[in-house]
């Protein structure tokens, strides 16, 4: 046989999946189109000025006043990394609330810098007690406390409230991972007192993967003035970063034009919609989504409605259904993608994301109808149509308008 390298490499035609993985999901082909324009320089003064423009955009989706906001160039983990780098010395002691793979992401960073990281643990699925946070930190100098707002592994949310009260008893600062929730469900960095707060371009912001939007607070930024050593990552030190994405626009390393491009039109397409309106439709597309698949006998992996995060649901494999299988015969004759599980869910979950320009009706009603076969013909078995007529009132019920005071 040929090896691939002799044979004419043909042209790239990706197939036209339907995105519903805990990220990325579906790009809108307006965002596709602002890719598509010619590239500049990143000193160019046309540039510059459009960076102001993507700033202005992520503080309102952040909703935040804060000056040092601009998007990392990097995945989301490069989010987590600067979030946690910057703030820690080697030796500080922080806290970090884990209860899922990325949670344990920013424990092991800080691990690394080295500090000294108390892990507030519980099984994937649970929320952290924000009282065992405050018991575990009580006596110590806790420099930050971090948690990850959506847990994506587990289909978890967690209400930051309670943690930045908690951060206040322990005079720590508050770090959040929002990749998985910022543009899809409700997040007031200022509102909520957030210190350090990152996303991911390819979630609910729905542009390609790439980029990590952060923002710092004026005490988050006055913390990595006061540092004695250079934070150490020379990448990801927001200090010299800044440089650039702040006023002064200095060279600090060459960023990916084009996804400034997308972020600018995806976060374009966020804020015409309104983040209300955004968060909304987030919601009822993932309470049809749930309908659906209790419908179909399925039973959530988080079981109380209140800790279930609206942007990836997670879902038990109904026993007797293999894995693989199921979510290749997904993905060959529906052209959709969903997720397994990750560490100890792994063969055990299924998690399905709805965020940005994936989280539409029709991609929910879809996907239901899609499920329903693959599992039937995996040997499941479910009331046919049962999934799709749940959802379908599901809908109905969300759209009809609340009879104020009128029942009980
Ligand atoms: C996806 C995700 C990350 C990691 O983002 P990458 O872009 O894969 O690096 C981190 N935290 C959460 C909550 C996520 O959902």
């Amino acid at each position: 046989m040929n090896s691939p390298r002799e044979e004419t490499i043909g042209e790239l035609l990706p197939p036209d999946r339907l995105m519903l993985t805990p990220g990325p999901s579906s790009v809108d082909p307006r965002v596709y189109r602002a890719m598509a324009a010619p590239i500049v320089g990143h000193m160019d003064p046309w540039f510059t000025h459009m960076m102001d423009d993507v700033q202005a955009q992520l503080r309102r989706v952040f909703q935040t006043k804060n000056h040092l906001t601009f998007p990392i160039s990097a995945s989301g983990s490069g989010g987590i990394e600067a979030a946690v780098m910057n703030p820690l010395d080697a030796g500080d002691e922080c806290i970090v609330c884990v209860n899922g793979a990325f949670s344990e992401r920013m424990a092991i960073i800080a691990e690394r810098i080295p500090a000294k990281v108390i892990r507030v643990e519980v099984p994937y699925g649970r929320t952290v007690d924000p009282a065992d946070v405050l018991r575990a930190g009580r006596g110590r100098r806790i420099k930050l406390v971090g948690l990850t707002h959506g847990e994506t592994s587990s289909g978890i949310v967690q209400r930051i409230g309670d943690y930045r009260r908690v951060a206040d008893e322990l005079g720590a600062l508050l770090v959040v991972d929002a990749v998985a929730t910022l543009a899809g469900v409700p997040l007031d960095v200022d509102g909520e007192r957030i210190d350090f707060c990152f996303s991911g371009s390819q979630k609910a912001i729905s542009a390609p993967p790439g980029m990590a939007p952060i923002t710092v607070s004026q005490r988050g930024e006055q913390t990595i003035e006061a540092r004695k050593e250079p934070v150490r990552s020379w990448y990801f030190d927001l200090s010299t970063a800044m440089n650039y994405w702040g006023k002064d626009r200095l060279y600090h390393h060459t960023p990916p034009i084009t996804l400034i491009y997308a972020m600018r039109e995806a976060l374009r397409a966020v804020l015409e919609e309104g983040l209300e309106a955004r968060w909304e439709r987030h919601r009822t597309n993932q309470q049809a989504l749930v309908s659906g698949l209790e419908a179909m006998g399925l039973k959530l992996f988080v079981s109380d409605p209140a800790d279930r995060l609206i942007t990836v649901t997670a879902v038990n494999i109904p026993a007797g259904i293999e894995d693989p299988p199921a979510r290749k015969q997904l993905l060959e004759e529906f052209n959709i993608e969903i997720a397994g599980g990750l560490g100890p869910l792994k063969g055990k979950i299924w998690r399905i994301g709805l965020m940005g320009y994936s989280c539409q009706e029709r991609n929910v009603l879809l996907f239901l109808a899609a499920l329903e076969k693959t599992l039937s013909d995996q040997g499941f078995r479910l009331p046919a149509g049962a999934a799709t007529a749940a959802a379908l009132a599901s809908y109905k019920q969300a759209r009809q308008p609340a009879l104020a005071g009128a029942r009980k």
